[in-house]
């Protein structure tokens, strides 16, 4: 029987070196498998009980096997907005490409296993508490409908790995994507090769990616360009729909697909602040809630340095439409934010004033210290949505209940406007407003249970994560057991500070 289908990656196979190094990953002392996500694995034709036994966790730590060559990427990156010109995988690998039950080829990716070409300082490797971090909210964020990568296990690898807090688990992330293809990718061949390996990595991702695109017109750069620009707007928006703050978006955490990619210091927000940002390396808050869709841009006028050569061969035209490609990026972005936004509030009709009502909620939500998550999910609740008393909800904006009462008379005015019954629109807010979140506190707490060798908390929390809109009156009902995970910090709780964990 053949335990796993997997392929050397198509990323290895179709681009020439240039693009990767081949590596010889180390073996684990003792590994040992923390979680292993079995609907992804099944959902990949991958044999469970193999993948559980002494040469699955192998393959999990080292990602070899008889049919595959597991190779480091090369990229390049703007971190916080600094040009490093050689970054590439420094503690991970791509194992190879697994074909899923409907027909799509994902990459195999391990994170933590040694020392690669790339690792310049650093050791290679990836601990628990950021292995179990990317695990739950990558999990979290699929189980939202929001693209990602997908967490397929974590292990402990049996060794201590040093770092700035003393000696901790050493452990290993495996991931899926589409492609672990990024905007440094790009910025990594028109440095290092020029323009001929630009065209030569344009069309491996259109192939990979867009392959609605795959001709040989010259047009099909520009227009692959315009896809990635659209998928980060519709991206963009979701995060801000989640109050998800990345915290690391830099160019080698931009990924071509469209997926999340990179679960460093990321968090959700609890009370709703624009220039929200937990990550301790961004002391400026230039990855800030609020600052995300221009980073975005920002991010993709640096993969159009790269790209817009392609676009004409005269300059001045190549730029302009380069230009022009941007300048898609806002009215795309605000187009998505006002549709998932809308669709928070419970509204199926468009108003020209819906931004105004929702400018006014959310600066309401600011300065009445409302938690972000819990406010538009009791805007939903059968007190507030099928019998108009906003009472429970009015407490949830403690600082300031006056605004509330506005936000909530000119709700109520703006539902005059609407035909769907109060039921229905109730159902459709609850399956867009989550009920539970990966909230910081409760990542920590489970993470510090772990480093016990107590995974109940984490397993408890991972299970909460996957259905996150509690649909239905039964689950509504569990849903009170869950009151510890869907509660904001106290202030004792709070955490200021995510970090990336390297
Ligand atoms: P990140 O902050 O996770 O996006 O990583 C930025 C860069 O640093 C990437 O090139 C990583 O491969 C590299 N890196 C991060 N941690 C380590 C580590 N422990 N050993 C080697 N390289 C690392
Ligand atoms: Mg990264």
């Amino acid at each position: 029987m053949k335990h796993i289908m997997l392929s050397s990656s198509q990323y290895a196979t179709t681009l020439p070196t240039f693009f990767h190094s081949t590596v010889s990953p180390q073996q684990a002392p003792n590994p040992k498998l923390v979680a292993l996500n079995e609907p992804l694995a099944k959902a990949l034709g991958l044999d469970i009980a193999w993948l559980r036994s002494p040469e699955g966790l192998a393959f999990l730590c080292q990602g070899k096997t008889a049919t595959n060559t597991p190779v480091a990427m090369a990229y390049a990156g703007h971190q916080f907005g600094h040009f490093v010109p050689s970054l590439g995988d420094g503690r991970a690998l791509l194992a190879g490409d697994c074909t899923t039950c409907d027909g799509h080829s994902v990459e195999i990716h391990i994170k933590g296993a040694g020392l690669t070409p790339f690792s310049r300082g650093g050791d290679g490797k990836n601990t628990l508490g950021p292995a179990l971090r990317e695990y739950l909210v990558s999990e979290a964020m699929a189980a939202l409908n929001i693209p990602t990568t997908r967490a397929l296990a974590v292990l402990t690898t049996g060794e201590m790995v040093e770092r700035d807090q003393g000696a901790v688990p050493g452990a290993i992330l495996v991931r899926t994507a589409r492609s672990h293809i990024r905007v440094g990718h790009f910025q990594y061949a028109a440095a290092h090769g020029g323009i001929d390996y630009v065209r030569t990595l344009a069309d491996f991702t259109i192939q990979r990616l867009y392959p609605s695109l795959t001709t040989h017109r010259p047009e099909r750069f520009l227009e692959f360009f315009k896809e990635v620009v659209s998928r980060h707007a519709k991206l963009t928006a979701q995060w801000m729909g989640v109050g998800f703050i990345h915290g690391v978006m830099n160019t080698d955490n931009c990924a071509l697909s469209g997926e999340t990619l990179d679960y460093g210091p990321c968090a959700f927000m609890d009370k709703f602040d624009p220039m929200k940002h937990f990550s301790f390396i961004d002391q400026q808050g230039r990855y800030a809630y609020g600052r995300q869709p221009a980073m975005a841009l920002w991010n993709l006028s640096r993969l159009a340095e790269c790209l817009f050569p392609l676009f004409h061969p005269d300059e001045d035209k190549a730029i302009a439409l380069a230009e022009d490609a941007l300048h898609g990026f806002d009215p795309q972005f605000h187009r998505q934010w006002l549709l998932i936004f809308r669709q928070k509030l419970g509204l199926e009709t468009e108003d020209e004033h819906d931004i105004r009502l929702l400018e006014h909620i959310l600066e309401t939500m600011h300065t009445g210290s409302a938690d972000f998550t819990n406010s538009f999910r009791a805007l939903g609740s059968t007190q507030s949505a099928l019998h108009g008393d906003y009472r429970a909800v009015r407490e949830l904006f403690p600082t300031n209940k006056g605004h509330f009462d506005l936000c909530r008379t000119e709700l109520l005015h703006r539902l005059t406007q609407e035909t769907r019954s109060p039921i229905k629109r109730q159902t459709a807010m609850n399956s867009v407003n989550p009920l539970i979140i990966p909230r910081n506190h409760r990542i920590e707490e489970v993470i510090s249970h772990a480093l016990q060798e107590d995974y109940r908390p984490f397993l408890r929390l991972h299970s909460a994560l996957q259905s996150p809109f509690a649909l239905t009156e039964a689950e509504s009902a569990a849903s009170a057991e869950l009151d510890p995970l869907t509660a904001p910090p106290t202030a004792e709780q709070e955490v200021q500070h995510t970090f990336c964990g390297t």
